[in-house]
């Protein structure tokens, strides 16, 4: 049945935006199974089919518009309409409630493969996917599934609204406050660093119900744009990832009836704890497919470029440094699909989660710097994406967690393994 809808959805998808893929659709949609017992890198026909689509979408659709894009520190409307035709932006999400009802993995393979083309794009169908669709697939109550699914996979965008001015990686120190009075809370403060805000319908806000409690007082809400006392402020102007909005959101007042609490109160910070640890993957993914774009811009560039009468990709000291980039993109991959994987098998996940995107973010710095000096001066010029690239991964250690908070996660795992 499952796997029946998965077919009319994804073909409608299809049809609709005229991509040609129904073969490869046809060969892969009865195949029921989402998890490959073999090789990290060997696909399920699912994820193959998940994977090509967006390979095929990301050229044809999204490169003819990332410089706009991104000289319009904004992503086009049509865009997002598309990516939402498509299914990309409900991966997860149950045909029931008008989703595709696929993996973790393929949402991990999609962003991977956008974030090739262009990584602000893999912003908003990564935390659409990893974070903002999988808080209600999981946390939210019949009620909430029925009232929003249904539009976070048709043409809503939902943002992850945790950090504050002054609570970034102790996130729970947050000062957003929701103070009840019969059904309603009211919710004052300001939210700062919100992804994919500038468009979003959906926002899940994490305040305290009753900050004596610390931590134990943080409750999700869902608000909606238009709500009263709800204003999108400041747009920042950023290094990277220009085209995907990152706003500051202030709350005065802003009336929520309990029915939009997800999960209990008091639980929020679960909430968040949960969700991040996954999202943190779809960070690792969008890494991986930062140096994976890159190194296909360069290695072209390296075998075609003469020096001294030969290609610059002939020299022995280029040779490695080549190598040793592909090895290290590779195993970052590995990471990634490996704790996809877990969370698809439902087995823990956490520390692994934590390495993937600590060392996935790492490794795409190193190969995305590396990549601007094999193209020597071209490299530092906008005419080419390598430059881009870099500024874009930049992001990587800092959001979702830092690489010292991911350390600091390993290290504690590394210390209850070890001690007596
Ligand atoms: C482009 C972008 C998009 C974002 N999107 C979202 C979003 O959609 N939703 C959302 O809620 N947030 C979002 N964020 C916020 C992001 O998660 C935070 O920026 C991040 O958690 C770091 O917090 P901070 O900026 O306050 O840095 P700080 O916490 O002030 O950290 C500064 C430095 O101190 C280090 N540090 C802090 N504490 C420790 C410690 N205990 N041990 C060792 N070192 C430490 C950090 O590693 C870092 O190097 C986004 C941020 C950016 C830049």
């Amino acid at each position: 049945m499952r796997s029946i809808l998965l077919k009319s959805h994804l073909k409608t998808c299809l049809f609709v935006n005229g991509l040609n893929n129904f073969n490869a659709y046809s060969n892969s949609a009865l195949r029921k199974n989402h998890t490959s017992q073999g090789p990290l890198t060997i696909l399920s026909e699912d994820e193959q089919f998940f994977k090509e689509t967006v390979r095929k979408f990301s050229q044809e659709q999204i490169t003819p518009l990332i410089k706009k894009m991104d000289k319009e520190h904004k992503i086009d409307n049509e865009l997002v309409k598309k990516l939402f035709e498509n299914g990309f932006m409900a991966i997860e999400i149950d045909p029931e409630y008008g989703g595709s009802g696929s993996s973790f993995m393929s949402s991990t393979l999609t962003v991977e493969e956008i974030a090739k083309v262009d990584p602000s794009v893999s912003v908003l169908v990564d935390l659409q996917n990893t974070l903002g669709n999988n808080v209600l697939t999981k946390k939210g109550n019949e009620e909430q599934k029925v009232k929003y699914l249904p539009r976070l996979a048709q043409d809503t965008v939902s943002s992850f609204c945790l950090s504050e001015p002054s609570s970034g990686s102790d996130a729970f120190a947050l000062k957003t406050v929701a103070k009840k009075d019969g059904d309603h809370y009211y919710i004052n403060g300001t939210k700062m660093w919100i992804s994919n805000s500038d468009i979003a319908g959906i926002f899940y806000v994490f305040a305290n119900t009753d900050p004596s409690q610390g931590h134990k007082g943080v409750t999700c809400f869902i608000v909606e744009r238009e709500q009263e006392g709800f204003s999108i402020a400041k747009k920042e102007d950023k290094l990277g990832m220009k085209a995907s909005g990152t706003c500051v959101l202030h709350f005065d007042n802003v009336k929520v009836h309990k029915d939009n609490i997800v999960g209990k109160i008091g639980e929020g910070y679960k909430i968040a704890i949960t969700f991040l640890n996954e999202g943190r993957i779809g960070i690792g993914a969008q890494m991986v497919g930062i140096a994976q774009g890159c190194l296909d811009h360069t290695i072209p560039y390296t075998l075609e470029r003469k020096q001294f009468g030969t290609s610059i990709f002939d020299f022995q000291s280029m040779q490695h440094q080549i190598a040793r980039a592909v090895t290290e993109v590779e195993t970052a991959r590995l990471l990634v699909y490996n704790t996809a994987r877990l969370v698809d098998a439902g087995l823990p996940f956490i520390k692994e989660a934590a390495m993937a995107k600590y060392y996935a973010s790492e490794v795409a710095g190193k190969v995305t710097s590396i990549c601007i000096d094999w193209m020597g001066g071209v490299g530092f010029t906008t005419d080419f994406p390598q430059e881009k690239f870099y500024r874009d991964c930049k992001v990587g250690p800092i959001y979702e967690g830092t690489t010292n908070i991911q350390l600091n996660t390993i290290a504690k795992f590394i210390r209850k393994e070890y001690e007596k």
